[in-house]
């Protein structure tokens, strides 16, 4: 730890972080967790680890205004969704968290949230570093598929079908609602608490050329499959699933979901319609892959939307 926190350093790990899913420590292999220098797991042979790593901000991926029992989570969460898209089993994570100041029922209440995400994914924090500054959490997060199982972006083939996981929008009414302060909550749960499909990923990884999870935008997202797949896509603006009827440019592509976008022969429709209903995730049909390179919308009216070119962080 950084020695610019002023508190017992060793006494704040142990309190908050040191215990938070450590019934799961066996079971994902690891030896050593929070407390030495650094942590150890046991590896097997045949698998490999798959290892992502986000950062959540405040005020640009979370509100302020939110508990930090929810910012636990949902930092958790959205960085644990890559493991999903990738259709790995999580292992660990760990947390590098920065603090303005040390406030006992913040950090309370923020391991409230690690373990219930721990508890919900069975899957242990073994270590992380705290250091004071404004409010940032990076989360890294460990998993593991079989041997050259994990699903790419890169290896989307044209002429696929292209489907999504859930219902594209929510998170963005949700946020809506929150920010707004519009004292309403049918959404703000889509915002507060994703899901990462990892048991959707886990079936996917047997039947997915190339999978995403929705982070960013849709259509955003899609891109970067057809870019680093070299394909093109087609989507009907009318399939894709929404809570609303009014299909706005904006709520599609808004983000923040973590549905999985991803691509499938069509042969394998039937079974992936019945993985849909195994695990009770919608999974909607809403193009195809195509030999242009390019990606592009149609309305109701099969008349090409316009699209801007390209989106990024900054
Ligand atoms: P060092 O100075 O050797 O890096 P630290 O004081 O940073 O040691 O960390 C001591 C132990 O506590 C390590 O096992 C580290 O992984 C863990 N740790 C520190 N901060 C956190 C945190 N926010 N969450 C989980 N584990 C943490
Ligand atoms: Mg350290």
């Amino acid at each position: 730890m950084s020695k610019d926190i002023a508190l017992d350093e060793h006494l704040l790990i142990q309190k908050y972080f040191s215990d938070i899913g450590s019934a799961f420590l066996a079971e994902r292999n690891v030896e050593i967790t929070v407390g030495d220098d650094a942590s150890v797991i046991s590896s097997s042979r045949n698998t490999q680890q798959i290892n992502s790593l986000d950062t959540s901000i405040e005020g640009v991926h979370f509100l302020s205004s939110m508990s930090s029992a929810d910012i636990a989570y949902r930092s958790c969460v959205i960085a644990l969704s890559d493991l999903a898209a990738c259709g790995a089993r999580p292992k660990w994570y760990s947390i590098a968290i920065t603090l303005p100041q040390v406030e006992h029922s913040w950090l309370n209440s923020f391991s409230i949230g690690l373990q219930k995400f721990s508890d919900e994914y069975r899957i242990p924090l073994i270590g992380g570093d705290t250091t004071k500054g404004k409010l940032s959490i990076t989360v890294q997060v460990m998993g593991e598929v079989d041997s050259n199982k994990a699903i790419l972006r890169s290896t989307a083939k044209e002429d696929q079908l292209i489907f999504v996981s859930g219902v594209i929008g929510n998170a963005y009414l949700g946020l809506k609602e929150l920010s707004d302060n519009l004292g309403t909550d049918s959404y703000s749960k889509a915002y507060l608490e994703p899901k990462a499909h990892i048991d959707l990923g886990l079936k996917l990884s047997d039947i997915a050329s190339a999978c995403i999870d929705i982070s960013d935008g849709l259509l955003q997202d899609l891109n970067l499959i057809c870019q680093s797949s070299n394909v093109g896509a087609e989507i009907y603006l009318e399939k894709i699933p929404t809570s609303i009827s009014e299909k706005s440019l904006e709520l599609i592509n808004s983000g923040d979901d973590y549905e999985l976008c991803f691509t499938v022969d069509e042969d394998k429709y039937d079974e992936l319609m019945n993985i849909s209903k195994t695990l009770n995730i919608p999974i909607t049909l809403i193009g195809k892959t195509s030999f242009s390179k390019d990606l592009i919308l149609y309305d109701a009216d099969n008349q090409r939307v316009e699209l801007n070119s390209g989106y990024s962080h900054f």
